[in-house]
């Protein structure tokens, strides 16, 4: 079946006229941002939504800015955005990166960060990347406006703590620290496919440099993108040598989860992958933390 099932179409151009209809058609309703992910699922007859709220004329959602130490990116702001940006290149070189991994040119034209979160695919690059960085999420609707963790945003596979009356506003990051470094490795097929694995390494220094902060995301080895939370905590306060790297990439891959498929590969075989991406992530973000 190639045809969606019939629905009525709204294209609000605020966000409050977005908010009242969703408030007006509470779990009938389904947000289009770029598309790419709900179009192909009505098309496919697997999501029938009585109503599509399109958000694409909501300028009020589109933007990537610094305010002092946090840098604000709209939910509408498009996968390309985030891979052109001037100001991510510099502060926040590692979003721009995971951003240059999504799909391929026409899926980054069109897809947003905010679809790619709040469809919370386990394959999505972008929420590993938002996991690494601590991201902070703001949630709107009628009812008021909520900020979350992105470690509290993932419920399950395409599963998100977002109810139905509410939107995905901003997703806010702080500036990294000076000696900061960051990479995403993803491992795929063929050129723009989804991940068979992939990992967001983000580390700081301090000055005699001990490692200070850490932050980890697996992308497609679990029912959500992942945070190596025991990973992360084995690093902090460590000199980040060849061998603690190696234990940390080895305990990064205890925490994933991943399964068997027939298309990507077993369970081991992508576990054994999470370790070798983690392991070179983590000599980049390094690296690039040194001013490499
Ligand atoms: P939509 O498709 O418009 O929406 C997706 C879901 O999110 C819907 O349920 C919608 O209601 C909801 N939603 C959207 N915006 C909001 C909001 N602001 N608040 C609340 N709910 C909202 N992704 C990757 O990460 N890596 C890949 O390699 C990759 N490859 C792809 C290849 C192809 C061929 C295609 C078609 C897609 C691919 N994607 C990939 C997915 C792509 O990144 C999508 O852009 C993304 O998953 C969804 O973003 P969207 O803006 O298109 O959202």
């Amino acid at each position: 079946m190639t045809v969606p099932r019939p629905f009525v179409y709204f294209c609000p151009s605020t966000e409050s006229e977005a908010l009242a209809l969703l408030r007006d058609y509470k779990g009938e309703a389904k947000i289009l941002a770029g598309g790419m992910s709900l179009i192909p699922l009505m098309k496919l007859r697997l999501v029938s939504p009585k109503y599509v709220i399109d958000i694409n004329r909501i300028e009020s959602l589109s933007y990537i800015k610094q305010d002092r130490d946090k840098i604000r990116i709209g939910a509408l702001t498009r996968h390309h955005d985030l891979e052109r940006s001037d100001l991510l290149k510099k502060v926040l070189p590692i979003l721009s990166e995971t951003a240059s991994w999504v799909g391929d040119p026409q899926v980054r034209n069109m897809g947003t960060i905010g679809g790619s979160l709040s469809h919370a695919d386990p394959s999505g690059d972008l929420g590993s990347c938002i996991i690494a960085l601590r991201g902070e999420l703001v949630i709107k609707s009628e009812r008021g406006e909520r900020t979350i963790s992105i470690d509290n945003f993932f419920v399950d596979t395409f599963t998100t703590v977002l109810q139905p009356d509410e939107m995905l506003k901003e997703i806010i990051i702080n500036v990294p620290k000076d000696r900061s470094g960051g990479a995403y490795l993803k491992l795929e097929r063929r050129a723009g496919d989804f991940a068979i694995a992939a990992v967001a390494t983000q580390i700081s220094l301090d000055p005699k440099g001990i490692c200070s902060y850490a932050g980890i995301g697996l992308t497609a080895v679990g029912p959500t993108n992942l945070k190596a939370k025991k990973a992360e905590e084995f690093l902090l306060g460590k000199e980040l040598n060849d061998k603690v790297i190696e234990e940390a990439a080895e305990i990064a891959a205890s925490e994933a989860k991943p399964t068997d498929d027939p298309l990507r590969g077993s369970a081991e075989y992508k576990r054994a992958m999470v370790k070798v991406l983690t392991k070179r992530a983590l000599k980049i973000s390094l690296n690039r933390a040194r001013g490499g």
